[in-house]
């Protein structure tokens, strides 16, 4: 069922516009505001307290002023806050997901996906909070004792990226809340009112003042620069392009602060002769169209073998000329727009280059005219190895198809990249699939599958794609410290 002006003025309305600081939602110090937009249709839908840098101050001192409190929090009840916070996701699972749709464009079903993948975080890491193991040991000398205790890190900060709205918040704060520390939550400027409503979720669910801050704004400097200089911040945790996470990189070496870094992609899909062709495809589809394209883990360059480079091509720009692109709160629409016109721009530059490097627009390769940011669909076929489409991260709905003959070429193509986060391999050959699988540098494999994220698995990426992994049983440890106890020998005289 479409949904009705009233019900996305109704959800507009409950959501908070204020930052949140100390537990309590407050106007920006010199009283500035941002507004958020709806890529459909290009119009204002909410206006926000913009963060100063005063705020951001104030938002790690209420952090900061938490941490002790919060560190000696039995695990157990961090624990059951994560786990309401969970039940009440689910039970507003409609309300989340229209949010994301007014604010990022994804179609509504999408949108269910993400609300369902990212509450995912908040149950897992529930269930990981009370299973924060130590160990204890005698030394080989056979003398003094070993003791290893995790503790929290202690105050973060958390940079968010604006495509997955509540996956990326909740990839964060849910382990960060189950180690035991506070944060500081800067959310995208064009998309933060999903992290707004996960805050008042927060609150609700128990979680006490202080323990996560919300502060948005108009310049994303002016918000982490103070916040990265002070001395009691311990960790920034970063998701979004690889330019920016660089500059972070070399800020927190300033303040030696632990990292975690979520990069940008460049995933390549490779497809064998053996593969079930229509299983490529429909992993293609999913591995390409999830998010419109405007995905980390997006397939961003096809590499299929030549002997059935044609048929796959075929198949592929078929599935993609059946979407109906169309906002994301109609029931027909099943691609959204992009994210706003430069994001769009950028996709149509790629695209005119590939194309006047010889490759062929099997479908699509225009923007769509009208409303909103919206791009059709496309497929390029016979793109040549060096064009520029396959070493830049697309961030749309363009999948482009070149060849390779043997193994080698393949995972030589696949790794001649600077990034190294999601690939796919399809074949139906699992001995390929380990050959292939050790020898390419990517931090994720998907094996015959086009959708790879689940929060019982560790993500993330090597060389530029990032450091640090986000989910599984790795997820709670980039907020834990190590600290070791050497005990005298309880027998010496
Ligand atoms: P971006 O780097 O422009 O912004 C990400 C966040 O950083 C935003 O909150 C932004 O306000 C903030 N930011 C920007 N400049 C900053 C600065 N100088 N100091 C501090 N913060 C700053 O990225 P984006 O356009 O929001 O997101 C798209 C990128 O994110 C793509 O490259 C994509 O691959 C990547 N991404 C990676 C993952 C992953 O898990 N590896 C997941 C999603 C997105």
């Amino acid at each position: 069922m479409t949904i009705s002006p009233e019900r996305e003025a109704a959800l507009l309305a409950s959501v908070p516009t204020g930052l949140l600081i100390d537990g309590e939602w407050r106007d920006a110090s010199d009283g500035g505001t941002f507004d958020v937009h709806d890529p459909a249709t290009g119009k204002v839908i909410a206006t926000l307290a913009s963060a100063t840098s005063e705020d951001a101050k104030a938002a790690l001192d209420a952090a900061d002023a938490a941490q002790a409190d919060w560190a000696r929090t039995p695990a157990r009840v961090r624990s059951d806050i994560l786990r309401r916070a969970f039940e009440l996701i689910n039970e507003r699972a409609e309300d989340f997901a229209l949010l994301m749709t007014l604010e990022m464009g994804k179609p509504l079903a999408e949108a269910r996906g993400e609300v369902a993948y990212g509450n995912e975080f908040l149950r897992w890491f529930s269930e990981e909070a009370v299973r924060d193991y130590g160990r204890y040991l005698t030394t080989p000398e056979g003398k003094n004792k070993i003791l290893v205790q995790n503790k929290p890190v202690g105050p973060c900060l958390l940079i968010t990226p604006w495509n997955f709205p509540l996956a990326m918040a909740t990839r964060k704060v849910g382990p960060a809340v189950a180690a035991g520390c506070t944060m500081v939550l800067k959310p995208a400027k064009l998309t933060p009112l999903t992290s707004q409503l996960f805050a008042a979720v927060m609150l609700e669910a128990g979680l006490p003042a202080g323990v996560l801050n919300v502060v948005s704004g108009n310049s994303a400097s002016a918000i982490s620069g103070p916040i990265m200089k002070d001395r009691r911040l311990r960790k920034v945790s970063f998701t979004g392009s690889t330019p920016v996470g660089r500059q972070l990189l070399k800020d927190a070496a300033d303040n030696v602060l632990r990292t975690s870094m979520e990069l940008g992609g460049n995933a390549p899909f490779i497809v064998f002769e053996d593969a079930d062709l229509d299983k490529a495809v429909e992993g293609a589809m999913a591995a390409k169209m999830r998010n419109m394209g405007e995905a980390c883990t997006a397939a961003n360059r096809f590499l299929v073998q030549d002997t059935i480079a044609e048929e796959f091509t075929r198949k592929f720009a078929e599935a993609m000329g059946r979407l109906k692109p169309g906002r994301g709160t109609e029931d027909s629409s099943t691609v959204g727009p992009l994210i706003d016109g430069g994001a769009r721009d950028d996709v149509h530059q790629l695209v005119s280059a590939a194309v006047s490097a010889g490759a062929e627009a099997v479908c699509g390769g225009e923007p769509i005219d009208g409303d909103g940011y919206f791009y059709a669909p496309t497929v390029l076929g016979n793109v040549p190895n060096d064009a520029a489409i396959l070493n830049e991260e697309i961030f749309g709905p363009v999948a482009p198809v070149t060849t390779f003959e043997t193994e080698e070429q393949a995972i030589r193509l696949a790794n001649a990249s600077e990034y190294g986060l999601a690939s796919y391999l399809f074949t139906q050959d699992y001995a390929r699939m380990f050959r292939v699988a050790e020898q390419i540098e990517f931090g994720m494999v998907g094996f015959n599958a086009g959708v790879i994220s689940n929060a019982a698995a560790p993500f993330g990426g090597v060389k530029q794609s990032g450091l640090g992994r986000e989910g599984g049983a790795e997820g709670i440890a980039e907020y834990s410290t190590v600290q070791y106890i050497g005990i005298a020998d309880p027998y010496a005289e």
